[in-house]
């Protein structure tokens, strides 16, 4: 195992939820794998008064909660060598001169800030780092979603914080791309010929990306309300899935040949204005119901969500993408709290034969379908109609899997893990460019400014449902159905 080059990461809100839940745990995994150098540190960043020792007792129980069965005592005492805390108030400029000796004489480190704060703490932190001059040439930011709440403050934040780092610097996460499904759904698009033939208007039907949470808002209640599911996952998971399925083949493994790609598909997503919002989305809200077959409140029953709150927390949407490739295929995006399952897929429907000539099911089933799985496993199938045993020649929906799991027995990586990794190699490819996250902020405002200045309200379903009514309607119009529906 080659080790990464030596690197000082510096992790500001080394204390919340997403340090403690992913980023360590990764960054262990990544020192049990022999990815970190002798010399590499982890150093968390927060405004709590806490000695180290202090700092890893918390990141300890995190490995041991988050880690289970692969957390190791030996294995721990390795990497907990590597971690160290500051206390760093990033509103406070003086505050940096703390870090900036913990810094000192390791120029030559390769160097990385990860910021999991509120983005409303970036261009502060990065201002910070300038003034101490911890901003190095060879030092990277990692930002993490949301940035921004619209196209505006998404350009300030994206302005103040390309006044210090160069856009090569510059490394905004969505972790799923990180995912090992997305990285196999590139390689099927992009390592083999099978599909690329078939993978354009004419020969697919339509495309479903659904990203389902079985859970609630939890702790993040009042930033929830504040952002509501298009801003928190449509605006950035769901499109970039969208890019990955619509782009054209990048020339190269480049990270700017891909991003270029991406840039072009969301360029190319027809804007929705007006009275098309009301007609081509759904937003709902869940009410009371069940979650994990217990009974589980209704949004305006949460805690830190006002009773008259009219946030959604479900939304789907027909989105229609004008290039010679996609126009005419309806891609539909469907994303919210509290539904049936836990549940992220995309599923790719061709079209139908243009003759039967065999007695076949006639029904949705019965069409070719790839169905990409990102959550709960990991996994590809194909679902192509087969001969039914017997002397009559009847046809069979039957599916060819790919279950990772299975196929591979090599461990995979986390999401985190990769792009954790990428940041430290430098590696741009699975991280959003400016541009493309403006464009991306620039399709989606419309559709808020219409939902604000409508009088209706989001529609209500069911917590343990799979939403609103309303979502089965959106492709019933067409004649589809999502795949759970089928
Ligand atoms: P969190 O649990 O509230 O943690 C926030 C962290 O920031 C804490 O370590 C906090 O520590 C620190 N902090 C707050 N104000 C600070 C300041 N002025 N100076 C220095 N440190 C400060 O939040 P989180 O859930 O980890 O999320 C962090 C960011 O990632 C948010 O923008 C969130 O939207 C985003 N995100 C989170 C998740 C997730 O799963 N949690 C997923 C995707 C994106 P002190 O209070 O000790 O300063």
């Amino acid at each position: 195992m080659q080790p990464l080059p030596t690197f000082d990461l510096v992790l500001f809100g080394g204390t919340g939820d997403l340090a403690m839940r992913k980023l360590l745990p990764a960054l262990y995994r990544r020192k049990a794998s022999g990815y970190l150098s002798a010399k590499s540190r982890v150093l968390g960043v927060a405004r709590s008064e806490l000695s180290r020792d202090e700092y890893l007792a918390q990141v300890q129980a995190s490995c041991q909660t988050y880690l289970g069965k692969d957390y190791d005592e030996k294995r721990w005492a390795e990497f907990a060598q590597h971690v160290d805390y500051v206390k760093v108030d990033a509103s406070a400029p003086e505050d940096f001169a703390g870090l900036k000796k913990k810094l000192e004489g390791c120029d030559e480190h390769g160097r990385a800030f990860f910021l999991s704060v509120a983005p409303d703490l970036f261009a502060p932190i990065c201002e910070g780092l300038a003034t101490h001059s911890l901003a190095t040439p060879n030092s990277r930011v990692v930002l993490e979603k949301p940035l921004g709440h619209d196209q505006a403050s998404s350009a300030q934040i994206n302005e103040r914080v390309g006044r210090i780092f160069s856009e090569q610097q510059i490394f905004r996460i969505d972790h799923y791309l990180g995912k090992e499904t997305v990285q196999n759904l590139l390689a099927l698009r992009f390592g083999n010929t099978l599909f690329e033939p078939l993978w354009r208007r004419g020969r697919v039907k339509h495309v479903q990306i659904t990203v389902a949470e079985e859970l609630g808002v939890e702790r993040r209640a009042g930033f929830y309300d504040e952002t509501g599911a298009l801003r928190d996952m449509v605006q950035n998971h769901l499109l970039q899935l969208l890019c990955i399925i619509a782009m054209e083949p990048p020339a190269t493994s480049d990270p700017d040949a891909m991003r270029d790609e991406k840039l072009k598909v969301l360029r190319a997503l027809r804007p929705l204005r007006g009275r098309d919002v009301l007609h081509k989305t759904v937003r709902g809200q869940y009410k009371a119901g069940a979650a994990g077959g217990k009974p589980v409140v209704g949004y305006l029953d949460e805690k830190d969500v006002p009773n008259d709150s009219k946030t959604e927390t479900f939304v789907a949407l027909r989105v229609d993408i004008d290039s010679w490739r996609w126009v005419g295929v309806p891609f539909y995006l469907r994303t919210g709290k509290r539904l049936q399952e836990k549940l992220s897929e995309i599923v790719v429907t061709f079209e139908d034969v243009p003759l039967s000539i065999y007695e076949r099911p006639d029904t949705p089933q019965a069409l070719n379908r790839l169905v990409i799985q990102l959550q709960p496993d990991e996994s590809i199938e194909l679902t192509v109609l087969a001969k039914f045993p017997g002397e009559v020649m009847r046809l069979r929906p039957v599916n060819l899997s790919l279950d990772f799991s299975e196929t591979f027995k090599a461990p995979r990586l986390d999401a985190y893990e990769r792009l954790l990794t990428d940041v430290l190699k430098g590696n741009l490819t699975l991280f959003m460019r400016r541009d493309e996250l403006e464009a991306a902020w620039q399709w989606i405002d419309p559709i808020r400014q219409a939902w604000d200045q409508s009088d209706e309200a989001p529609k209500t379903y069911t917590a343990g449902s799979w939403g609103p009514a309303a979502a089965s309607a959106l492709l019933g119009r067409d004649g589809f159905a999502w795949r759970n529906e089928l």
